[in-house]
């Protein structure tokens, strides 16, 4: 049986439906080939009730969304001070793919921009790259409450097209940052961008994190560290979308991640996790519809962080 909520979200789909601004994502045959009218949304409260419309069940590639449970683990094997000198924690105003490190310290300004995140895989510990991306993809299944694989054909495309990301791997070793050689890391990270999730296994990703760690569904069981949960929602609140990201904190005014599938992860701290999947992208690689929505949500369902009663 359909609930209100259910009702309303579906009505949200509708309206938004007609929006056909952007473009998939190019430059990676696999997410090329996406359905550009798919379009699902997905709400997890942290009581464990789930809300769906549209193409909710239907799996894609994570992957920017990927870097919140491979920063999960770096925090969790190095320590917050053993990350932070390889990471800041500033948002960079920069492209997601953008060549930036500090000047002063060689550290990509943060996890969530590709410097910062292909940094981060290197501080997962494992002995094999294998080892270390499988240690990733089971935090993802912990977090999701179910067994999630990797998309092998989205992995290899994306290694196809990794000439940049591997040009970031050497500079950042270049730079004392990465301790594994650049074009294992490279491909461990190609390789959790692949992992298959849908708007659901976000959402409920989501409300473990917007229940500070702890499960939504299985008895408050816990699945993360109080201080890893807060850590991750800052820095998504400051860097989740961005080069969007301040003015998706005016608008929207939670903390987020999207990712070049076009997703978007959205977490309001002690109430719900969201996700909406459209792949229409705009020029921040952030999805035109995702963002309609959440701009929809946030106002009908004051999700505003800053919203006053
Ligand atoms: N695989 C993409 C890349 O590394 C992920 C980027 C994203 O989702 N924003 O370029």
């Amino acid at each position: 049986m359909r609930s209100p909520i259910d009702d309303y979200l579906h009505q949200v789909l509708q309206d938004c439906r007609d929006d056909d601004a952007g473009d998939v994502m190019s430059g990676n045959r696999e997410l090329e080939r996406a359905d550009p009218s798919s379009f699902g949304i997905a709400l997890a409260t942290v009581d464990g009730a789930v809300y769906t419309a549209g193409d909710a069940d239907h799996e894609f590639a994570m992957q920017s969304i990927a870097k919140l449970p491979a920063y999960a683990l770096a925090l969790r094997d190095r320590g917050l001070d053993g990350v932070l000198d390889r990471v800041d924690t500033e948002p960079s105003g920069d492209a997601f793919n953008e060549i930036s490190l500090e000047a002063e310290t060689g550290r990509p300004r943060n996890a969530l921009i590709n410097a910062g995140a292909i940094a981060v895989h290197g501080m997962v510990d494992g002995d094999s790259a294998t080892e270390r991306v499988d240690r990733i993809a089971d935090l993802v299944s912990t977090l999701a409450g179910r067994e999630l694989s990797i998309d092998n054909d989205v992995h290899s495309a994306e290694l196809a097209s990794d000439d940049h990301n591997t040009a970031l791997a050497y500079l950042l070793r270049s730079a004392g940052k990465l301790e594994y050689e650049p074009d294992e890391v490279v491909d461990g990270y190609a390789a959790q961008c692949a992992i298959k999730v849908s708007c659901r296994d976000l959402a409920i990703m989501g409300s473990v994190l917007a229940n500070g760690g702890l499960s939504t569904t299985n008895d408050d069981e816990s699945l993360l560290e109080g201080w890893i949960t807060r850590h991750l929602l800052s820095v998504m609140a400051t860097c989740g979308m961005y080069d969007g990201s301040g003015s998706w904190m005016a608008k929207v005014g939670i903390p987020a991640k999207s990712g070049v599938s076009g997703a978007i992860l959205g977490v309001l701290p002690g109430q719900v996790g969201v996700a909406v999947w459209s792949p229409r992208l705009d020029e921040q690689g952030n999805s035109v519809r995702g963002v309609a929505v959440f701009e929809r949500l946030s106002h009908d369902m004051e999700l505003h962080m800053m919203h006053v009663a």
